[in-house]
């Protein structure tokens, strides 16, 4: 249990809503899910939009749509509601006012009446803001709102002496005071700024950890100021590590498309992992491994296996190279594992989006022979869609692909011709038969089996690459395996 146990633990993602979700945001929401999910707790989703001008419309039912797909289940949020709702910061933008003004009466906060220009003044004379508003008297700050100036509101960060925060993960982290800026609590329009947004919402929303990127860390001692000025019980925090570039460079951008050692392109955003291919419970696995170890040598596990030892305090607190190799590994190992019925539910829209009609008894006897090769759902089309193209218009391949290595026209018309007799005199159609008849055939005509096998593959699908071929030609059948072997034979005597 947690430290505080008596406390229950409530966890929360609180994205800015500002377009599509980066899998290093998921990666952070996963962490401080799996931990209230480890606790029996809540998880909370909390949209931050106080930027307004950065909030894209549609954003919300993005973030939703990826954890859903996910698995990850939000207890209370916008659309699912709670007790300690609205989860929309906009939408409680008086919560935020009156603390601002709280904090302002008891003098650890003031109205700053700098104009755009007085601070452009000072960014250009090198400095951040002089602080020029902090110790005026509050008549003084009364005639100004009088006269209709507009302000902030900025915290009074105390002048010298040190902050110290805890980190669940780092440790206590020690800040000089004298660093940080007199921040802005609450904008001239009414709308709060992230710091005293946030925390507001966490203490009202009864948040016991705080889970959010490294990226704030330089912030901390400003909340955690901010907290005490407030008199609230401070939760507990964690600056969770962030995803690096696939080659340990600089943060995972998804502005710049990486490109993995395969030439291919690397997903960061959710959706892409979806439109990639890959398996909601890979990605899951996938993640979770970055930054927290199963232990065991285990690198492949469930969300549930995962929710039983997970704990904030094991998570590693150094950046971490986005390790996408390791996503095509895993998402295979899932591939390979999955009922027949189930990969074949899966894989059906995909092959129908390529374009194929799908016929479901087809599909089941396909799949086995895909389990060990796919490594993405996507990789279906490529490896087997032949088998759901229309079979009356298909069409001899082009020679080069039906003439194997060391083989020329004549090669491959001799071998593909003998075989034709051999596969219509045997009593079972079975892969297993074909295999060593041809195995046979093969040794009698004096050519290698991969020559001979290789020559009717790429007679019967079309394809270099496919399912094993004498599997792929019981599933084509006799009369459709040999009618294709005789349009390769016919198509190598046109181009003879
Ligand atoms: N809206 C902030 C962000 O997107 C939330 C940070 C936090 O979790 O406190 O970075």
């Amino acid at each position: 249990m947690s430290n505080r146990s008596e406390i229950p633990v409530r966890t929360r993602y609180a994205p800015s809503p500002t377009g599509p979700q980066h899998i290093g945001g998921i990666r952070s929401a996963l962490f401080g899910w799996l931990f209230a999910r480890h606790h029996g707790g809540q998880f909370i989703l909390r949209i931050e939009d106080t930027d307004q001008k950065r909030s894209v419309p549609g954003s919300l039912e993005r973030i939703l749509e990826s954890f859903e797909w996910l698995g990850m289940d939000i207890d209370e949020g916008p659309q699912v509601g709670g007790d300690y709702g609205p989860y929309i910061q906009s939408e409680r933008l008086e919560l935020y006012q009156t603390w601002a003004k709280r904090l302002v009466e008891q003098g650890t906060a003031y109205k700053c009446f700098a104009t755009t220009e007085d601070l452009a003044e000072m960014r250009a004379s090198g400095g951040g803001y002089d602080r020029r508003y902090r110790d005026i008297s509050a008549e003084q700050a009364d005639r100004l709102e009088a006269q209709g100036k507009p302000y902030v509101i900025r915290f009074k960060m105390p002048l010298s002496g040190q902050t110290t925060g805890v980190d669940m993960i780092r440790g206590e982290v020690v800040f000089e005071n004298a660093q940080l800026q007199d921040a802005v609590l609450l904008k001239s329009d009414g709308f709060p700024t992230y710091h005293l947004a946030h925390i507001v919402d966490d203490y009202h929303m009864k948040i016991s950890h705080v889970t959010r990127a490294v990226e704030w860390l330089p912030s901390f001692p400003l909340h955690i100021q901010i907290w005490e000025a407030l008199g609230w019980e401070k939760p507990q925090f964690t600056h969770l590590p962030v995803l690096l570039n696939p080659n340990g460079k600089g943060k995972l951008s998804k502005r710049k498309q990486q490109f993995a050692a395969d030439g291919k392109s690397v997903p960061v955003l959710a959706h892409e992992f979806i439109a990639a291919g890959y398996l909601p419970e890979a990605v899951m696995n996938f993640l979770t491994n970055i930054g927290w170890n199963f232990g065991d040598n285990r690198e492949v596990f469930t969300t549930q296996e995962a929710i039983e030892r997970f704990q904030l305090e094991d998570v590693n607190p150094a950046n971490s190279a986005y390790p996408i190799a390791k996503l095509d590994w895993l998402n295979s190992q899932y591939i390979q594992d999955a009922a027949v019925d189930d990969l074949a539910r899966r894989l059906k829209p995909v092959l129908e989006a390529a374009g194929y009609a799908v016929d479901d008894d087809l599909l089941r006897r396909v799949v086995p022979l895909l389990q060990v090769r796919l490594k993405t759902l996507n990789d279906v089309v490529a490896m087997a869609g032949f088998f759901f193209a229309d079979w009356q218009a298909f069409e001899a391949p082009p020679s080069e692909v039906l003439i194997q290595r060391k083989m020329d026209s004549a090669a491959a018309a001799t071998v593909l011709s003998g075989a034709i007799p051999v596969l219509q005199r045997l009593d079972d159609f079975g892969s297993e038969t074909q295999h060593s008849v041809m195995a046979a055939y093969a040794k009698d005509i004096g050519y290698k089996n991969g020559q001979v096998f290789g020559s009717l593959r790429a007679a019967v699908t079309g394809q270099r690459v496919s399912p094993p071929t004498f599997e792929t030609m019981e599933i084509l059948g006799r009369t459709e395996s040999i009618r294709r072997i005789e349009l390769a034979l016919q198509a190598l005597k046109e181009r003879a």
